[in-house]
């Protein structure tokens, strides 16, 4: 058994094979070539390929493998969009980049991880520096090979945490579908922030960001971590597919997740209260 998350992570580096998950269709456009733990998602569109996150260093070989093995040639990825400057989700952008020559967008407030904090990054050795050619305009919209990404601002979980939404048509109705940049609140625990030197008070920020995106309308969620997404069954939802992606459609889901991290979140307040 591992001691800690940090054990498991470094496992994994060493034997990245393990989280290999097959990558499918999910709905339309839009395909999932992440692993078994972080998630990437491709979206296949007029003017090339985006694709949403790069997994870690290590596995970033899987996904590409993955996005071949759907028929796409990575090189054709126009623009890599990252939600957040954790190394699980950036860790693979440098070998994106490098085989395809494409843009990297970011939000600006975790900018500086890449410049004074790499430590920031978590794991930043295993972090190959890539070149970030845009930022987030959080008043406009990425609009690429008719696809219309809103990017929106959730500080909390990194000061630049940024999530996404977009519609697809399906079926002959516009469908709204949304990836939340990062959800985790595992480091937000009295102790371990102190230990990291971040203010209480990211909490209230990390709070007032998903009340900021909890009533956006969702009907396909996309998650940034499928294994642990809450109330709502990624994996056997891809399993049971028949193609049409119509099982992905659950316009409760995303708020059901939100809701359950802010709970996870009050109760974990509560229970620090009672200690003192
Ligand atoms: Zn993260």
């Amino acid at each position: 058994m591992f001691q800690t998350f940090g054990d498991r992570i470094t496992n994994w580096m060493k034997n990245p094979n393990q989280l290999y998950h097959r990558p499918f269709h999910v709905i339309e456009n839009i395909y999932f070539v992440g692993t078994d733990w972080a998630a990437a998602y491709l979206l296949d569109t007029k003017e090339g390929l985006l694709l949403i996150n790069s997994t870690m260093s290590e596995t970033a070989p899987m996904m590409i493998e993955s996005i071949k093995e759907l028929g796409f040639d990575p090189k054709n990825i126009r623009k890599l969009l990252i939600t957040h400057g954790h190394f699980d989700h950036c860790g693979g952008a440098r070998a994106v980049q490098e085989l395809s020559g494409c843009e990297i967008w970011l939000g600006k407030h975790d900018e500086f991880f890449f410049t004074d904090r790499r430590d920031m990054i978590l794991f930043e050795d295993h972090v190959p520096e890539f070149r970030i050619t845009n930022f987030y305009d959080y008043k406009g919209v990425i609009d690429f090979g008719g696809v219309r990404i809103k990017p929106v601002h959730c500080p909390g979980h990194t000061p630049g945490t940024t999530s996404l939404f977009f519609d697809i048509q399906h079926k002959g109705e516009t469908l709204s579908c949304g990836l939340h940049g990062g959800i985790g609140s595992s480091f937000l625990a009295r102790d371990t922030l102190s230990r990291i030197g971040v203010p209480l008070s990211v909490r209230d920020t990390y709070l007032d960001s998903i009340e900021k995106v909890r009533d956006i309308r969702v009907d396909v969620v996309l998650p940034a971590y499928p294994g642990i997404f809450i109330g709502h069954d990624f994996w056997g939802i891809s399993e049971a597919d028949d193609g049409s992606g119509d099982g992905f459609i659950d316009s409760e889901a995303w708020g059901r997740m939100l809701d359950a991290k802010r709970d996870e979140i009050l109760a974990l307040m509560l229970r620090e209260e009672e200690e003192l």
